[in-house]
C-alpha cells in the first residue's frame, strides 16, 4: 500500500511497516491461521469508518450520524447470512476470543444452575477460549475437556458421547485450532441432543472452507457458531457469531452491551467486502485448492521422513512431529523461519514434550493458496521443510533454501500487494 503520508509523519513506523511488507512478500507463510487479505479489504479496513462511534445495532443506536454506518453493517449482516445460510449474524465481535465469551454468556444465563461446558482440550487441538485454565472463559463456567483417540489421534465420537452423558453439560463446543481432519457436526449435534445440551461451534480456522463448500457446514447443526474473519475467510481481523433465530436476541445482547462497546466500523466494512468475495466462484475454487494443497503437503512431508499426525489432512492444516529428524518443534520452527518458511511450533496429541518446547510444528496452506501456489509447489515446500530441519546447524544450507523460497514467492505476488512490490531485504 502507498504509505506516503505515514512515511512523512512517522518514518519510524513507516519503515517498520515497509520491512513487514517485504517479509510477508518474500517468505512462505505457512501459519494456518494467517492469510493475505485483498487490497479491497485493506482499503475498507484503513478507511475513515474508523472515526465513527455506533454503539447499538442498525436503526437502534446510541449515537447520531449513522446514515452511512447502518447500511454498512446491514450489508455485512445480509452477506454473512447468505454466505453461511444462517438465520442471524452478529458482525460486531472484536475478534474470535471475545466472540466465544459472548457466545457462552448468551447461551448460559447468569442464574443458570448448569454452567458446565464440554470443549476440546488444548493439547488435542482445542483453543484457549474453550475453557483452558489460563483463559478468562474458564472463570465463569465449569469446563471439562474431551480429547482425541490415543492411537488414531482423531475425534472419537463414542468417547465424547460417553463423557457428555457423565458430565451433563449445558453446552458442547465443537471446533479446533489444530485438528487436521473433517469435524462431523451432525454427530456432535446428536450427542448434544441426547444429553440435553446445546451445540455451539467455533469454526474460526475453517470458516473460509465452509463458505467455499470445502468443509461441511456446522450451521444446520449448531445453536450458534462463532468465527474469526481473518483466517481462511481472508477478511479483516475480527470476529462474528451466526445463530438460529431463537438465540438472536441473546447473542446480540451478549456482544453489546454485554461484552463490548462501539463496533469497529472499518472492520465491519472490510468484513462485508470479504463476504462479497467469499460468494464468488473464485473463492470456491480457492477453498477447494486449500484442501487439495494441504493433502499434497502432508504427503510430501511423509515422503521426506516427517511424522504427520493422523497420517494426512482433509482441511487446511497439517500437524507433524519433527522428532524423526532429531529436532523439537521449537528448534524446527526456528530453522524453518530462518529459511523463509514461517510456521509455529505446536504440541502434538499426547505430547511427551512440554508445551514451550513441544514435538511438533503446525502448518497450513491458506496463505500459499491465496498466492496461487498449486500441487506441484506443495511437493517443493515439503522438501524445503525437511531440508531446513535437517540442515538446521548448517547456515549455508539455510541460506540456500531461503534464496529458493524467495525466488518462488517473487513469482506469486500475494493478494493485497500492489506494484511497485517491496524490495528484498538483505
Ligand atoms: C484463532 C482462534 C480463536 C481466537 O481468535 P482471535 O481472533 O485470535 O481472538 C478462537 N477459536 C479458534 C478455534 C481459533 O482458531
Amino acid at each position: 500500500m502507498s504509505l506516503n503520508e505515514l512515511n512523512r509523519q512517522d518514518p519510524a513506523i513507516g519503515a517498520l511497516i515497509a520491512l513487514e511488507e517485504s517479509r510477508q512478500f518474500y517468505t512462505a507463510k505457512l501459519i494456518p491461521s494467517e492469510n493475505y487479505a485483498s487490497l479491497a479489504v485493506l482499503e475498507a479496513s484503513g478507511s475513515v469508518l474508523t472515526n465513527k462511534y455506533s454503539e447499538g445495532y442498525p436503526r437502534k443506536r446510541y449515537y447520531e450520524g449513522q446514515q452511512v454506518i447502518d447500511p454498512v453493517e446491514e450489508l455485512a449482516i445480509a452477506r454473512a447470512k447468505a454466505v453461511f445460510g444462517a438465520d442471524h449474524a452478529n458482525v460486531q465481535p472484536y475478534s474470535g476470543s471475545p466472540a466465544n465469551l459472548a457466545m457462552y454468556t448468551a447461551l448460559i444465563p447468569r442464574d443458570a444452575e448448569n454452567k458446565r461446558i464440554l470443549g476440546l482440550g488444548l493439547p488435542a487441538g482445542g483453543h484457549l477460549t474453550h475453557g483452558w485454565k489460563v483463559s478468562a472463559t474458564s472463570r465463569f463456567f465449569d469446563f471439562a475437556h474431551y480429547g482425541v483417540d490415543p492411537v488414531s489421534h482423531r475425534l472419537d465420537y463414542a468417547a465424547i458421547a460417553a463423557q457428555a452423558r457423565e458430565f451433563k453439560p449445558a453446552l458442547i463446543v465443537a471446533g479446533a485450532t489444530a485438528y487436521p481432519r473433517v469435524i462431523d457436526f451432525a454427530k456432535f449435534a446428536e450427542i448434544a441432543s441426547e444429553v440435553g445440551a446445546l451445540l455451539v461451534t467455533d469454526m474460526a480456522h475453517i470458516a473460509g472452507l465452509v463458505a467455499g463448500g470445502a468443509h461441511p457446514s456446522p450451521i444446520p447443526h449448531s445453536a450458534a457458531v462463532s468465527t474469526t474473519t481473518h483466517k481462511t475467510l481472508r477478511g479483516p481481523r475480527g470476529g462474528m457469531i451466526l445463530c438460529r433465530a431463537e438465540h438472536a436476541q441473546a447473542i446480540d445482547k451478549a456482544v453489546f452491551p454485554g461484552l463490548q462497546g462501539g463496533p469497529h466500523n472499518h472492520t465491519t466494512a472490510a468484513l462485508a467486502v470479504a463476504l462479497h468475495e467469499a460468494a464468488t466462484p473464485e473463492f470456491r475454487a480457492y477453498a477447494q485448492a486449500v484442501v487439495d494443497n494441504s493433502r499434497a503437503l502432508a504427503e510430501s512431508l511423509m515422503r521426506h521422513g516427517l511424522q504427520v499426525i493422523t497420517g494426512g489432512s482433509d482441511n487446511h492444516l497439517v500437524l507433524f512431529s519433527t522428532m524423526p529428524l532429531g529436532a523439537t518443534g521449537k528448534i524446527a520452527a526456528k530453522a524453518m523461519d530462518a529459511a523463509g518458511l514461517e510456521a509455529n511450533f505446536n504440541s502434538i496429541p499426547f505430547d511427551p514434550q512440554p508445551p514451550m518446547n513441544p514435538s511438533g510444528v503446525r502448518i497450513g496452506t491458506p496463505a500459499l493458496t491465496s498466492r496461487g501456489l498449486g500441487l506441484a509447489h506443495m511437493e517443493q515446500v515439503g522438501a524445503w521443510i525437511a531440508r531446513a530441519i535437517a540442515g538446521r546447524d548448517d547456515p549455508a544450507e539455510i541460506a540456500r533454501i531461503r534464496g529458493e523460497v524467495y525466488e518462488l514467492m517473487e513469482q506469486f505476488p500475494p493478494p493485497g500487494f500492489a506494484k511497485p512490490y517491496p524490495p528484498r531485504q538483505p
